[in-house]
């Protein structure tokens, strides 16, 4: 009997079988852009053996005009079909099953050469769209149809028409993008001519029997978006129109509102899918945030939808699903959502992975294979870079001793999951922590390995991390200044009035602790919703609340503050940075950059203009936390190499400058495997 009998029972859809109810939703990786078309298929492939139903590829334009941005992958001739090719065909020998996403851009599309409904520059994209005409309307169609064709002649199994995510058909839905008066523009039903005419012609494009899947948005969280009877009238169009499944989407990219990030509740958006099943006869997927096979289910047996759609975990760990069916779920890389190694990736122009799993579209690169001599190795620290090297060295066979002077594993990843929004790390820890003890490892927890204890090893890793860097202010010592370390790991009490010494990630982290002060939004779905001023869309168009955010007030003043004279906040991560500026403006706090620390008093911070060295105003603040970064903590390296013993260093260790979880498992990971 399984754990997950909704999540591993069969979908029927008529022509075919999927074998669960488990879909791979679309990631861009940036794979197919490397023309490395055996890496690409590997990448799936290894996801197939895994046992996903379902898998949908990151979006493919139908033509140039439509790509996300210059050069961006599709099926545009012959060669473009045989490449495809050699994904489907790997999939289908490993059992699985692939449908190819179609991702028109519109608007949102890099590149003066976009097209939309009406010509509407979008807030994230610098080009003004042209705005297409009858025949520029029926080329794209046709163009979206003979993709769709294309990726059968390529042995996909079916396509995902993106309808979602504020793209092409997206703009066309709603006045915020439409403002045509012709028949495809004005009244719903001509707003929705075009998405729906999409279908009918993907349909008659690739016949009966092959998948079509319909993205659709459940909730543009955009003013002017559609209201939930439009939502509901399309799904209706959408399926007489020949769609198999409605996939569903949440928000529009230029909405400020997170839709995927750490911080928000898992499965956050499942009851706004459940309005829609019963509406339609075809099967509805969920999406978004849902990254446990316990939370997957929950969806199911909750009614919320008919089938669960999961990306990013598939990027954490591609036996998601095996492990699921074989009683072996607590062993499931998790996703944590940071999105720190894979949107944060593609947004910078880089090939997705994962901070968890860095072979995540390195299959081809990053390979395990057993030791030719297995050696004995002394890895100390276990945090991140000396977990990921202990568990990695272990797969190769090597017998491994890992040594921790605390009590307990995880390292800096224990401080992160205190932080409200960054409860997933916690999960991280546990999942270190099962794989240690179900591996060969042997686990000295308590343990601050000397010199001595080191030098029988074969080879010794050092992984002991960072400490808080000096940052040398006049007062630092008085009994009011505090360490990131004493408030986040030793629990420390602190004032009412706070001033926090630098505002790198973890000042922001900081502020964001204490600012909520115990409260986590993302533990309390309601207070999360409230917080970002979204509603029910039965009630508000578009799902946005007409009272706006409403977050709860700050349990603290606080004021956080940087040297460098630019806008704190600037340099954190690329898809998350906005989020934590807008949690932190909610709570509102108080950001100043450009100052030097004068001293440290009983009763705050005197401080001076970093640039004219001029005074500034004096902080008022019961308690002064310093945030002032990190440095390598490698006496214990230091001291191996007097003794001539040459150990390796990993992470923080090597390296403290912008060290974060996913430098610190990539550079193990990398260490194990040269061992
Ligand atoms: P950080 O991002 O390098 O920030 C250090 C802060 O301290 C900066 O604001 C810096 O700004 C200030 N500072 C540096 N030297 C100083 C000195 N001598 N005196 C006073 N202030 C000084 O480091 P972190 O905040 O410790 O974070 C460590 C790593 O963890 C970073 O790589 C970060 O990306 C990562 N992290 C990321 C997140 C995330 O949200 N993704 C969260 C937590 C941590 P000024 O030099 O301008 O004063
Ligand atoms: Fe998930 Fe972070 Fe890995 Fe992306 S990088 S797949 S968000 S754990």
């Amino acid at each position: 009997m399984t754990d997950y009998p909704m999540l591993l029972a069969p979908l029927d859809l008529g022509f075919t079988t999927l074998k669960n109810r488990v879909l791979m939703g679309s990631m861009h990786t940036g794979l197919e852009e490397t023309g490395d078309w055996n890496r690409v298929a590997e990448f799936y492939a290894t996801r197939a053996r895994g046992g996903v139903g379902l898998m949908v590829t990151g979006g493919m334009a139908p033509n140039h005009e439509g790509g996300v941005a210059p050069g961006a992958a599709g099926l545009f001739d012959e060669q473009d079909i045989a490449n495809h090719r050699t994904v489907t065909g790997r999939v289908h020998e490993n059992g699985g099953k692939i449908a190819m996403q179609i991702l028109h851009a519109g608007r949102y599309a890099y590149s003066p050469q976009c097209v939309a409904p009406s010509p509407i520059k979008s807030p994230i994209s610098p080009f003004v769209p042209r705005e297409l005409d009858e025949a520029g309307i029926e080329k794209q169609i046709a163009d979206i149809a003979t993709a769709a064709e294309r990726a059968r002649a390529a042995g996909y199994d079916g396509v995902e028409v993106m309808g979602s995510e504020g793209y092409f058909l997206n703009q066309f839905l709603v006045t915020h993008t439409n403002r045509r008066s012709d028949r495809w523009g004005g009244s719903y039903e001509n707003r929705m001519r075009l998405p729906v005419e999409v279908v009918r012609r993907v349909r008659a494009a690739v016949g009966k029997d092959f998948i079509v899947i319909y993205r659709l948005s459940m909730m543009d969280l955009v003013p002017d978006g559609s209201t939930w009877a439009e939502v509901v009238q399309l799904a209706r169009a959408i399926e007489e129109a020949g769609a198999t499944l409605i996939n569903t989407g949440i928000g529009w990219h230029e909405a400020r509102i997170p839709t995927i990030a750490t911080s928000v509740p898992r499965a956050a958006f499942a009851w706004v899918t459940k309005k829609l099943m019963g509406e339609v006869s075809i099967p509805i997927i969920a999406s978004n945030r849902i990254n446990t096979p316990d939370v997957a289910e929950g969806v199911l047996r909750e009614g919320c939808a008919d089938m669960v759609s999961m990306a990013r975990p598939f990027l954490a760990d591609p036996d998601f699903v095996t492990k699921a069916a074989s009683g072996r779920a607590e062993e499931i890389a998790p996703c944590i959502a940071c999105n720190q190694a894979c949107l944060d990736h593609t947004f910078s122009g880089k090939i997705s992975t994962c901070l968890v799993n860095p072979r995540a579209c390195y299959e081809t690169e990053l390979v395990l294979v057993p030791a030719d001599r297995p050696k004995s190795v002394a890895v100390v620290g276990a945090g991140p870079a000396g977990l990921a090297t202990a568990l990695a060295a272990d797969e190769r066979g090597h017998r491994v001793t890992l040594f921790e002077k605390a009590d307990r594993i995880g390292g800096q990843l224990n401080m992160a999951s205190v932080i409200p929004g960054k409860e997933e790390f916690a999960g991280l820890v546990s999942w270190f922590a099962t794989m240690v003890a179900r591996s060969g490892i042997e686990l000295r927890l308590g343990v601050a390995a000397s010199a001595d204890d080191l030098s029988s090893f074969d080879e010794v890793v050092i992984a002991t991390g960072v400490r808080p860097r000096d940052p040398g202010i006049p007062g630092q010592d008085r009994p009011n200044v505090l360490t990131y370390v004493d408030v986040l790991r030793d629990g420390a009490p602190v004032g009412r009035t706070v001033a926090i010494v630098g505002a790198g990630g973890i000042g922001f982290d900081v502020a964001e602790y204490l600012a909520e002060a115990g409260e986590s939004p993302t533990e309390d779905l309601q207070a999360w919703l409230d917080t970002w001023g979204l509603a029910d869309p039965q009630e508000a168009r578009a799902g946005l609340s007409p009272q706006g955010p409403h977050p709860a007030p700050p349990k603290r003043h606080i004021t956080l503050l940087q040297r460098k004279a630019e806008k704190p906040g600037r340099r954190l991560g690329k898809t998350t940075g906005w989020i934590h500026r807008a949690v932190l403006a909610m709570k509102k706090v108080r950001m100043i950059g450009g100052v030097r620390y004068d001293a440290i008093e009983a009763d705050g911070l005197v401080l001076s203009d970093s640039r004219t060295g001029a005074p500034l105003d004096r902080i008022v603040a019961e308690n002064v936390i310093l945030c002032a970064g990190q440095e390598s903590e490698r006496s214990l390296a230091d001291e191996l190499l007097s003794k001539s013993i040459s150990p390796h260093v990993v992470g923080g260790a090597k390296l403290a400058s912008e060290l974060d979880a996913k430098r610190a498992i990539h550079d193990g990971l990398l260490l194990a495997v040269s061992l």
